[in-house]
């Protein structure tokens, strides 16, 4: 067994809504993980469990890991380091480091928990694994251990966070929860890809779903392809009980106009269901990957949509969604 912290509030609940079935056009059941927290909720902490026990195995003090400047991931990994009593360094991309950043948001979080943040470019952000394996080495030199956390917590051993997280899907439907049915597809929002090889690793194994959609909010179908094969290689490796993944779709026609950007008609879609459900998506990933469920014409006709959270960089974002409040 590969060392995991409790450090989620888990099970997520299962939630359904009569509304969200009519807003998106097939039956929706959605898994809480924006529940899965308090401050640190979302998707990352389920790979945080396994990615900041192998950390504590290997006696880091230190831990680095990268995102933009609005990182949901950032944002778990320093609180939850606080929380078991480790130091962060961040590298946070923005358009230019010499301006000032407003304490708004993840980074509001960030700098509450005592990170140290190091401001870069998109361009230096390229090579964020170069900085960050320097960052270690250099902390090293000071006779402190540092580990490093890819983009997103996106590796084969933080993608077991989803694989665990589709056993407990499973469980819940055993317990009768939505009918003890499984479902047709998996949906959710992919941005570095680590959510989806747990996912379809996690669906080969249990009766949760045949298959997952992913709805890129970045990048492209072809580049997700590439990555998530390695993820998937090494969590096998990591976990050889693991069967070949389920099939998957990257949808990359939804992502909007660039990353953390979204059309006017996403945003409405995104005030429109928190009107008729009460139910917060975020515009930087749930909002468009669920607009984008709602607007695929072969829609499966019951799908687990993964509420990965991202309720942080919402707030910090208020004044995009404004042309949408009426
Ligand atoms: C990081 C993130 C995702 C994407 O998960 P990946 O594993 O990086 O593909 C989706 N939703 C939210 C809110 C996130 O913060």
């Amino acid at each position: 067994m590969l060392p995991r912290l409790e450090l989620a509030h888990l099970p997520t609940p299962l939630w359904h809504h009569a509304e969200l079935d009519r807003v998106v056009g097939c039956e929706v059941w959605v898994k809480r993980d924006d529940m899965s927290s308090g401050a640190a909720a979302g998707n990352k902490i389920r790979k945080l469990e396994y990615l900041l026990a192998d950390a504590r195995a290997r006696r880091a003090a230190v831990v680095i890991t990268c995102g933009g400047i609005q990182s949901n991931h950032a944002r778990a990994t320093v609180l939850l380091t606080a929380e078991l009593g480790m130091a962060s360094v961040v590298f946070l991309r923005v358009a230019d480091p010499s301006q000032s950043v407003p304490p708004v948001g993840n980074v509001l979080l960030d700098r509450m928990a005592g990170a140290e943040i190091r401001l870069i470019t998109p361009e230096q952000y390229r090579r964020r694994n170069e900085l960050m394996a320097a960052a270690a080495d250099a902390i090293a030199a000071g006779g402190r251990a540092a580990y490093v956390i890819p983009e997103g917590g996106s590796n084969g051993l933080g993608s077991l966070g989803y694989v665990a997280a589709m056993r407990e899907v499973e469980a819940q439907l055993d317990a009768g929860a939505a009918g003890g049915r499984g479902f047709d597809a998996v949906a959710h929002a992919c941005g570095s890809g680590g959510t989806l090889a747990g996912v379809a690793l996690g669906l080969a194994v249990t009766r949760v779903a045949p298959r997952a959609v992913a709805f890129a909010v970045c990048d492209t179908r072809a580049y997700f392809e590439a990555a998530v094969t390695p993820m998937i290689a090494q969590a096998r490796a990591l976990a050889p009980e693991l069967a070949p993944p389920a099939p998957f779709d990257v949808r990359d026609e939804w992502k909007g106009p660039a990353y953390g950007v979204a059309t006017d008609e996403q945003k409405a879609f995104i005030v429109e269901v928190a009107r008729r459900t009460g139910l917060v998506l975020d515009p930087v990933y749930t909002g468009k990957a669920l607009f984008g469920l709602a607007r695929t014409p072969d829609r499966p006709a019951r799908v687990l949509f993964l509420h990965t959270g991202g309720l942080p960089g919402l707030l910090a974002q208020g004044g995009e969604l404004e042309v949408a409040l009426g």
